[in-house]
Formats: structure tokens, sequence, C-alpha cells
């Protein structure tokens, strides 16, 4: 089965882990749901110095549990060079974010390995930026790339970035690469993420990212963005009646893992 057969990929989980008790519940009721990934941050980007910057090597032992447990495939973000190694251990996939899609460094160590590697379109980067951005990981021997839309910055301020779908199927031609939609940090307002989860998959994505906080209200991170348990058990139905009405695809487990990426 290729890449866009359309197994389509549901990541879910909160934004920061916040605690091995959090993570554990987040983890439970997003697998039950149908999420075939999770996320969780542990080294965090965040834009002030107060803010909440994850649980570091902490979470690192927190995820190494919780994975044995759940037995779902884990992507988190790297932040630093120096993190290769340790998160490695734990993630499936190593998620670059919006602020370092231009790390050319970064990029370079990835291809450098066979990790597989979920890069985000930094928030003022041209389309053809951002697939030139996943060639540093490519041209180094690294193929297990996966391009995600979170939204760029543009003149409208109601929502915290404008979610660019057209993105979707101009990536995904240009590039070959496997291309998702994370509508949480592109919208930042709860209430838009579910309609935006729907839209990615009606688009062609081959997947999408979502944040969901057991209760948002009290979140470290990103709380106005985050689904609820029961946002994410409305959200799911729909989506999986999308998908067969758009190519007659399904809900499948995460294909990134297998055939072409092998992970060493
Ligand atoms: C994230 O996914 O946790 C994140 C910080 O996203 P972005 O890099 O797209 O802002
Ligand atoms: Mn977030």
């Amino acid at each position: 089965m290729g890449l866009h057969s359309r197994r389509f990929s549901l990541i879910a989980g909160p934004c920061s882990i916040e605690s091995y008790e959090m993570f554990r519940e987040v983890a439970l009721e997003v697998k039950k749901r149908g999420a075939t990934a999770l996320r969780g941050g542990i080294y965090k980007m965040r834009t002030r110095t107060e803010s909440f910057q994850g649980l570091g090597a902490q979470a690192i032992e927190i995820v190494q549990t919780i994975k044995k447990e759940i037995q779902l495939p884990f992507i988190c973000e790297i932040t630093d060079l120096r993190q290769i190694e340790c998160l490695s251990e734990v993630a499936d996939v190593l998620q670059v974010g919006a602020r370092n899609m231009h790390n050319y460094e970064l990029l370079k160590e990835l291809g450098r390995t066979k990790i597989p590697v979920l890069l985000k379109r930094g928030f003022a980067a041209y389309l053809d930026e951002f697939i030139a951005a996943s060639e540093y990981i490519l041209h180094e021997g690294n193929p297990n790339v996966i391009l995600c839309e979170r939204g760029i910055r543009t003149f409208e301020r109601s929502t915290r970035n404008t979610l660019d779908l057209a993105a979707v199927p101009y990536l995904q031609k240009r590039s070959g690469l496997p291309v998702i939609v994370d509508p949480s940090h592109a919208t930042e307002l709860r209430e838009l993420v579910i309609p935006m989860c729907w839209a990615a998959a009606a688009c062609g994505a081959d997947g999408i990212m979502v944040e969901v906080h057991p209760n948002p209200a009290l979140a470290q991170s990103d709380g106005k963005q985050a689904l609820t348990y029961e946002d994410f058990e409305r959200m799911v139905p729909t989506l999986v009646r999308v998908l067969e009405a758009v190519e007659g695809s399904s809900l499948g487990d995460f294909p990134f893992l297998r055939n072409r990426f092998t992970h060493e």
C-alpha cells in the first residue's frame, strides 16, 4: 500500500505533556476514539520566556512508560540538534516546528538519520521554500519526510494564522511527499478546529494532527485551541464519513512507519 492510498492518519494529543497522569489519560481517551498516533510536546518553543517550556527529560521517561502501555506511534518536536539522541529513544517521528523550518543545520542532521521527520511550514514560508527546506533532509539520505501545513501569517487577525488548504494538493503534487494538516495551530480557536479537520480530509490530506486536553482552561499551553474529549469524539465520525466520501478512503493505522520508513 502506497503512502497516497489514503490511509489517513489521525494524530492527537496534548500541546505539552504536563504530567504522567495527564498524558496517559489523553493518550487513552484519544486512542479509544480512533487516534492512530500520539503527539505531545516535550521541549516547547514558546514566544515568551515566562511561559511553560515543557517538562524536557522528565517527559521522555513518561513517554517511555506510556508508549509501552498504549502501543501507538509517538510524535514530538525536536527544538535543538542536541536532542536527537534522547528523543529518538521515544519518538517514532520527530517534528520540526514552524519556527525551525529554516534551521538548515537541524534539517541536515535529521537527514543523516533514518527517523521519519514531520516538517512544519514556517509561518511566513512560501510553499516552494517549504519544499526546498524538505530537500535539506532528503538530500542527506533520509527519505522519510512528512510535510505539515499549520497556517501562515496573513493580514487576517481573527485567527492566529490562516490555514492554507490549497497547500495540501500543491505540496503533494510538487514534492511527492505525504502532507498532513494541523488545524489547531492554524486557527487557535477550538470552534474552528473541528470543521478544518473535516476540510483537511476533504482536500486530500494524508492526515491531521490535533491538540486535545482534559481541561483546556487549565492547559499550560495552547488551551484556546485544544479540543476536549467530547469535541474529539464529535469530530471523528464525520471525519470518517468525509474520508469515505472522498476517494473511498478510511481511517488507517500510521502508514508513515511502514514500507519506506525503516526506524533504525
Ligand atoms: C506544535 O505542534 O507543538 C507547535 C509548536 O507547532 P508550530 O511549530 O506549528 O507552531
Ligand atoms: Mn501547541
